[in-house]
């Protein structure tokens, strides 16, 4: 019988888990290696999580983490509404009614840290869950094949099984991996959070989400997020180390000054930095292979087992989804911890390994197109990758608009607009003569690299 479980790490997917598992009635002890959040919401920007660099940068979440929390937690979905977190709904185009039976659609920008502190509120006030800060998680104790709980700085804590949801950088994962897939995001993260001054409009949540992916030679959004705070992002080849100078805090600001798109909400008097300029390098898209030798109640999710590219916003989703659908199968077969282990790889392999493909894919396609920018050879513009095409003509035929939002909000599969209807939808708006509306530019890669010399390169 399965009583005890160890939770290991408190991200999105550990704090996840623990919510739902100890609401099955499991004992849960969760292990997270940061300290505690702050106690006021206001004071959540300095919140320090060395284990989670990612929390210091912009996190959309999409639809399918929103169904999620709203299905699965939805006290806490409430209280993060409750606390500065605004949704936006895509069931239909903007100003359009959303018919009657439109799927139940929406998103959100916000920082990773207000989440999180959300969720530890919950579980503040849920029986059955002891949370440990400050300690971290050493090793799996395992005997005769068997999960017997974890070693933990100067002890061991007893469990019946163990979560893993340490993150892409998990130490526990290594023991059980049969084989690892690797491939370069081929990006480095620039982020600055700002808070709007009084009086300030809110810039929309989708004004600028990643403008310059095409054959720019870089990437840039500014991203809506709670309590009136915004972050602007650049992202940059890693060899790049011209644009590598963002990580400096003047000519990070003459770059963001260099796009116009940003300039109502970064113009003197409107906003103020409410954290210095962070990178983040090293991102990759993972994926792993257990051995069969896994221990018996050993269950990775999250990070841990797939990541993606950060510039595709989906790995909270992913991460969510996996503390959900290890619940749905403690529910099915508790007892049988081999079956929960086989059913997450099943989930893993049905419903992200789809994505993390079609991610690898982007990430090689926009890696080629910034190099030739980079070095000088600009091409052609591309054609519009059928995604964004059919979400353009979504304006035009609400059933596109539709389909196109379900695939890009994760609640549809990747493959799910390459149908016969969606094409002959997509036909017919064409043989209308509409034409996708052009989408302003940034700056170009020269116009960037210009602002950044003036600032003293
Ligand atoms: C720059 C960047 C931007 C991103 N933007 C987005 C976005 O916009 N939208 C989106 O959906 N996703 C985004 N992601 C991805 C998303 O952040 C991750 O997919 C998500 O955090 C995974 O959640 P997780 O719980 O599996 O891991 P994590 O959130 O990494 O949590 C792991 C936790 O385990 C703890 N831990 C680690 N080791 C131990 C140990 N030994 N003992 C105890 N605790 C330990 C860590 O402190 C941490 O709290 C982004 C990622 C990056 C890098």
């Amino acid at each position: 019988m399965v009583a005890r479980i160890v939770v290991a790490g408190g991200g999105i997917a550990g704090l996840g888990a623990a919510l739902l598992l100890a609401r099955q009635g499991y004992a849960v002890d969760l292990v997270e290696r940061d300290g505690p959040p702050p106690e006021n919401l206001e004071d959540v920007q300095e919140w320090r999580r060395p284990g989670a660099p990612q929390v210091r940068h912009p996190h959309m979440f999409l639809g399918l983490f929103r169904h999620l929390l709203h299905t699965r937690l939805p006290d806490v979905h409430a209280d993060l509404l409750a606390h500065g977190v605004d949704e936006v709904d895509m069931t239909a185009p903007p100003g359009v009614e959303a018919p009657a039976d439109a799927t139940e659609l929406a998103s959100f920008g916000s920082r990773r840290a207000t989440v999180e502190w959300v969720l530890h509120r919950a579980l503040r006030e849920q029986p059955g869950v002891r949370v440990h800060h400050g300690l971290s998680v050493r090793e799996v104790v395992v005997e005769q094949g068997r999960v017997r709980g974890v070693r933990v700085d100067g002890a061991v804590i007893d469990a019946d099984a163990v979560v893993d949801a340490t993150g892409r950088r998990s130490p526990l994962v290594g023991a059980f991996t049969k084989e690892m897939e690797e491939s370069p995001c081929g990006n480095v993260y620039h982020s600055r959070f700002y808070r709007l001054l009084d009086g300030v409009p809110k810039p929309p949540t989708f004004l600028v989400p990643v403008v310059f992916a095409g054959g720019a030679g870089f990437g840039g959004g500014l991203y809506a997020h709670d309590n009136r705070t915004f972050a602007v992002v650049f992202a940059r080849l890693p060899e790049d180390e011209t644009l590598g100078r963002l990580r400096e805090t003047g000519a990070f600001e003459a770059a963001a000054d260099a796009v116009a798109q940003f300039e109502p909400w970064l113009r003197p008097g409107h906003a103020e930095p409410i954290g210095d300029v962070v990178p983040m390098a090293g991102l990759t898209n993972s994926w792993r292979e257990l051995t069969p030798e896994t221990p018996s109640g050993y269950l990775p999710i999250g990070d841990v087992l797939c990541t993606t590219d950060p510039i595709l916003g989906r790995g909270a989703s992913f991460a969510l989804a996996g503390a959900a659908e290890l619940s749905d199968l403690m529910e099915q077969h508790g007892a049988d911890l081999d079956a929960v282990s086989a059913g997450l790889r099943a989930h893993a392999e049905r419903t992200i390994r789809p994505w993390y493909e079609d991610g690898v894919h982007d990430d090689v396609e926009r890696t080629r197109s910034w190099r030739a920018t980079v070095d000088g050879l600009p091409e052609p513009p591309a054609a519009l990758p059928p995604a964004v095409l059919t979400a353009l003509a979504g304006q035009q035929d609400h059933g596109l608009w539709e389909r196109a939002q379900l695939r890009a909000n994760l609640m549809a599969s990747p493959d799910s607009l390459d149908t016969p209807e969606v094409r002959e939808r997509l036909d017919a708006v064409l043989a209308t003569g509409w034409e996708p509306p052009v989408l302003s530019p940034g700056p170009s890669y020269t116009e960037l690299t210009d602002a950044l010399a003036a600032h003293g390169g």
